[in-house]
């Protein structure tokens, strides 16, 4: 049996080649930025006023001064600040030459027509944001390998940029496999059920960052299997569900080995999900996942997440990994390294981790309920205290991409 981390090793050890391709900022939300960023402009592109206030010589305050025009954002100053005057000024406006300072407009009184008087003092500098002060020219913001969130959108757009280059989203064709597999949607006939890891492997697939291509459920039979999988390589990476085992009805392994593919059949120690069919087929890796639900999706979340997120350029492929208290103790059989799915919550400035519903590898429940999985470590009989815990839900990510290693408290 293979541990995890060489499995993972094997499956790391090719990554497609991804291209990239140009995105518009609503385009760009969310995707993977392919190329170093650097500033075309400055941030801001001029003196600003950060207040709505007088702009003035810092000397001359305290003290009545001669106002000389209003400058809105929008605007621009027609005149030079002397000693002895001030522009009436707005946030966001820029900030007349001679002036050194803006006084906030709850410092200052009329004192008639044309005229203001400015009480406290003034210091040279306070509330004008330089020019540049910000982003200056040519300075790097964002990264190559950085996912775009609304912030990064944000300063692409402050800094003037329409469009970026990122990653093209790889093409992950899912294919799901057995007699039994009925559509939601359809009635059940006898001894039906109705699919759901084809929909659960496109929603991992999507949250990954990839295009999932649904390519149907299909029937225990070597010929079909055989077609499906052969249509299947013009994704650049392929998960089937199910059929990976050794009941007598389990062709996934012989099928793709006849189509050819240096098929390697692992059964990796690990709890839930134990076999793992994979193969690189004209460059396309081909992972063959088990059918139990949460099998699968541990599967997914251990071996296909990484390489997707590889092909997407992002340096940091894994799952953070926290530690958190666990509340109370779970005892197991020892055995095989165990993902245990926990429900994280917050107490204090402490992470909490709960056993999230029924531990079993059909236990779909439980997948929903959880935030991560707290590992159980090979032979270990309880999990008590501090453990570590693999974020998969984006709604809890408060930790750093710790790599692939799970170590023990
Ligand atoms: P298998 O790996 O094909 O032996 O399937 C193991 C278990 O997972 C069986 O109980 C199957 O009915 C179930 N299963 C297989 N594929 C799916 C699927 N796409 N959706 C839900 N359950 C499945
Ligand atoms: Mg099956």
């Amino acid at each position: 049996m293979l541990t995890i981390e060489q499995a993972l090793a094997r499956v790391l050890a090719h990554i497609p080649p991804n291209g990239a391709e140009r995105a518009s900022l609503a385009e760009a939300h969310g995707r993977v930025l392919a190329e170093d960023v650097v500033s075309p402009g400055e941030l801001p592109p001029w003196p600003a006023s950060a207040m709505d206030g007088f702009a003035v010589r810092a000397a001359d305050v305290p003290g009545e001064l001669v106002i000389l025009e209003t400058v809105a954002a929008g605007g621009v100053p027609r005149h030079r600040v002397t000693p002895g005057h001030a522009t009436r000024i707005m946030t966001g406006a820029p900030v007349p030459d001679g002036a050194d300072a803006v006084l906030m407009v709850e410092d200052s009184e009329p004192a008639g027509p044309d005229r203001v008087r400015l009480g406290g003092g003034a210091t040279s500098g306070q509330h004008i944001r330089p020019q540049g002060s910000e982003v200056p020219r040519g300075a790097p913001v964002l990264s190559r390998g950085r996912t775009l969130g609304a912030g990064a959108i944000g300063v692409l757009a402050a800094v003037g940029i329409p469009a970026v280059q990122v990653a093209v989203r790889p093409k992950v064709g899912i294919l799901s496999t057995g007699d039994e597999l009925v559509e939601p949607g359809s009635p059940l006939g006898p001894g039906q059920i109705h699919s759901s890891n084809g929909h659960a492997l496109a929603a991992l697939v999507r949250e990954a960052g990839a295009h999932p291509v649904d390519l149907g459920s299909i029937r225990d039979d070597p010929a079909a299997l055989a077609a499906a999988f052969r249509a299947a390589l013009r994704c650049d990476v392929v998960v089937s569900t199910g059929g990976v085992s050794v009941g007598d009805y389990d062709h996934v392994k012989d099928v793709l080995g006849e189509l050819g593919i240096t098929m390697d059949f692992w059964r990796v120690a690990m709890k839930p999900g134990k076999p793992l069919a994979y193969g690189v087929l004209g460059g396309t890796p081909i992972f063959g996942l088990p059918g139990n639900p949460v099998s699968c999706m541990v599967n997914f979340y251990q071996f296909v997440r990484p390489v997707l997120r590889s092909m997407l350029g992002d340096p940091t492929p894994f799952l953070p990994v926290i530690q958190a208290e666990l509340v109370g103790r779970t005892r197991r059989r020892p055995g095989r390294p165990e993902f245990i799915r926990v429900r994280l919550f917050r107490e204090g400035d402490v992470v909490r981790a709960e056993v999230a519903g029924h531990q079993g590898s059909a236990g779909v429940l439980s997948m929903a309920d959880a935030h991560g999985f707290a590992l159980l470590p090979e032979g270990a009989t309880e999990i008590a205290g501090t453990v570590a815990v693999q974020v998969f839900d984006p709604n809890f990510q408060s930790g750093k991409d710790a790599g692939y290693r799970w170590s023990a408290p």
